[in-house]
This record gives structure tokens, C-alpha cells and sequence, in this order.
């Protein structure tokens, strides 16, 4: 039989685990390597006109999109290749952002009126599903931007960057974290991750988003701290 203190102990062990927001789980994740391209926002998601992002980030972007009030006004930004212009804000984001890699998008509010609005409470669960504490944000998620960082947050914008190899600006990442979506939901047992072998399989090395070129290219890789 448990002596009063034991039973009293795992009592509370109990209670915590129960009490403890489902929220905090991890994320399960897997890498997604391979063949990348920058490609348009489907019309599924919410997003500005001519909004384009790495492949690889779409599903988690459906998927979210399902379930949060989102609006993207902002993607990949930079050249295109064969001189196909420019995507997104020029000059919006910060050095070695990850939006230079297609791996980010900036949110609104769906349905926001202007200002801190009800219809910003989807996109704030969003954020807080995202970094359930401030600047500890949960896999895939590299990097939040929202309420407590300056140019964030409630009324203004949600920040979200996924996490991925190192790569130069304007250039397509190894690998990209992602959660592995299926129609009911996320995945509980992510496939395993393929090791790359060898080579990257099929990734375009860093040459710009299909060959994006120019003075933009010539950056040093490294992610910056923020990724905004
Ligand atoms: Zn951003």
C-alpha cells in the first residue's frame, strides 16, 4: 500500500499531466528534402495576390488554413527565374530573412476589421499553438512573430518561418521542417525521414529559386536570428 506522502506525490504528478494543455505537446515533424520549387499559393489559402512559397510548405499551409482564420499577405520575396519579376515586398524584411527562402509567410486576420479585433482571436490561438511560450516556438516553427515582438502581433501581423538547413538569400533550403499532414489531421507517426544520400535528392543546389541570379544571390548563407 502507498504511505500517504507516495500517494499524495503521484496524485499530483497525475493532476499536472491532466491539467497540462494539450497544446504543449510536441508537434511531431519530419524533414522534407528533394526537389523544391517557389510556386504560387494555392487558391485554398487565403493569401495576396501573386503570394508564392516553397513547395514543401504548402500541406502545413492547407492544413492551417482549415482550421485558422488566416490571410496571407506575404510569401517568398524576391526574383523570380527567367526573369520572371519579383515575388512579394521588396524591402519589407530583415536580412537573411527566411521569406528570401520561401520558407515564411506573414498572416492576418481573415475577417479583421482593423486594430486588435475579434477577428484576430483565430489568428492569436494560431500563434499560441505555434509558441506556446514566448520566444521558445514549437517544431517545424523556427521563428514566431506576434504579440511581445516589435512589428508583430494582434492587429498588425503574425510571423511564421519554418525551420531548414542553412541557406544562402534567394535560394531554395536542403531541407525544410514540416508536420506531416493527412486528411483528419496532423500525423501521429511521421514517415521516417529519408537520410539525403549523397547528393541532395534532386534539390536545385543554391542557385536561386530556379536559378534566381543577380546581386541578390551573391549573399552569404546563415539564417537570421528573427527570420522576419
Ligand atoms: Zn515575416
Amino acid at each position: 500500500m502507498l504511505r500517504p506522502a507516495l500517494l499524495f506525490a503521484a496524485l499530483t504528478v497525475l493532476c499536472c499531466a491532466l491539467a497540462a494543455p494539450a497544446s504543449a505537446a510536441p508537434i511531431p515533424t519530419r524533414l522534407a528534402y528533394g526537389t523544391s520549387e517557389i510556386v504560387p499559393i494555392p487558391a485554398a489559402i487565403p493569401h495576396e495576390e501573386g503570394d508564392m512559397v516553397d513547395r514543401r510548405i504548402v500541406p502545413n499551409l492547407r492544413w492551417l488554413a482549415k482550421r485558422f482564420p488566416i490571410y496571407v499577405t506575404d510569401g517568398y520575396s524576391g526574383r523570380l527565374p527567367g526573369g520572371g519579376g519579383r515575388a512579394g515586398c521588396h524591402g519589407c524584411h530583415v536580412k537573411n530573412s527566411d521569406h528570401y527562402n520561401g520558407l515564411a509567410v506573414d498572416i492576418v486576420a481573415l475577417n479583421g476589421r482593423g486594430g486588435c479585433d475579434g477577428g484576430w482571436r483565430g489568428i492569436t490561438r494560431l500563434a499560441r499553438w505555434a509558441e506556446p511560450r514566448q520566444n521558445r516556438p514549437r517544431g517545424p516553427f523556427r521563428w514566431v512573430g506576434y504579440d511581445g515582438d516589435a512589428g508583430h502581433g494582434c492587429g498588425h501581423h503574425l510571423h511564421l518561418s519554418w525551420e531548414h538547413a542553412i541557406a544562402p538569400m534567394f535560394t531554395l533550403a536542403e531541407w525544410v521542417e514540416v508536420f506531416p499532414v493527412r486528411r483528419q489531421g496532423i500525423a501521429t507517426k511521421p514517415k521516417p525521414t529519408p537520410p539525403p544520400a549523397g547528393e541532395p535528392s534532386g534539390l536545385r543546389p543554391p542557385k536561386g529559386p530556379q536559378g534566381g541570379t543577380g546581386a541578390e544571390a551573391t549573399q552569404s548563407g546563415g539564417l537570421s536570428a528573427r527570420g522576419d
